[in-house]
């Protein structure tokens, strides 16, 4: 069993456990294998299941019990096909770009959208709000594009900081602008319901990207979200 790690990045020694509870992370790009989507999805559900089923018998659980019989299948299908979803770019949201016809020019600001995400390090979840603001470049996306942008991400074992960046990323992409904000504020259940058993503890994390990095516009836009 690994107890500790050396960390890639700067060679030095930590606890798996300090790395669960620090909510360490490596880098903007989700950790995945090279041949990640090699198997198909239904042999994933399977191997899944096969495994699930493993960890309930390792556990004591009794497998021909009715309740608990199709828990390992359910927990395949809900990993592949739902919370990890967005682990698979082809589930990734195609964005459309239109013309900003009504020439706005000032910041378009979508707030509380609702997500559920899971924590990478103890796999518990991740539940919060996101609220996304940008500047057109001259396009624009249609307002329930931020939303599913938002829950592709968090659709992956995540960190809440590495969720905040991906978000950022895609809509400077997709936006073709520097000009976007991302805030996010969650709780974690890894938080809340074990280790230091917090429930009131929030984390926030803030992306300002362009003419958001400024204390103005960060004010603005603050009294947006928060009226
Ligand atoms: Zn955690």
């Amino acid at each position: 069993m690994i107890t500790e790690t050396i960390s890639k990045t700067n060679g030095q020694k930590l606890s798996i456990e300090d790395i669960g509870d620090d909510h360490l992370f490596t880098g903007l790009d989700t950790p995945m294998k090279a041949n990640a989507f090699e198997m198909s999805n239904t042999e994933k559900k399977e191997r899944i299941s096969i495994l699930f089923s493993e960890i309930m018998d390792v556990l004591g659980l009794d497998l021909t019990d009715d309740s608990l019989q199709g828990t390992p299948d359910r927990v395949a299908k809900m990993y592949v096909e739902e919370i990890f979803s967005g682990l698979d770019p082809k589930n990734k949201p195609e964005i459309a770009l239109f013309d900003n016809k009504y020439q706005y020019n000032q910041m378009l600001v979508e707030k509380n959208i609702t997500f559920y995400s899971n924590c990478e390090h103890h796999f518990v979840p991740i539940i919060g709000k996101a609220h996304i603001a940008y500047k057109s470049s001259g396009k624009v996306i249609g307002l329930s594009k931020l939303n599913r942008i938002v829950q592709y991400y968090a659709k992956r074992p995540q960190v809440q900081e590495r969720l905040t960046n991906q978000i950022a990323n895609e809509l400077k992409t997709v936006l073709k602008t520097e000009d976007v904000a991302v805030i996010i504020d969650a709780k974690h259940l890894c938080v809340s319901s074990r280790g230091i058993k917090d429930d009131t503890s929030a984390t926030v994390t803030t992306y300002y990207g362009g003419e958001f990095n400024n204390a103005s516009k960060i004010l603005e836009l603050q009294n947006y979200i928060n009226n």
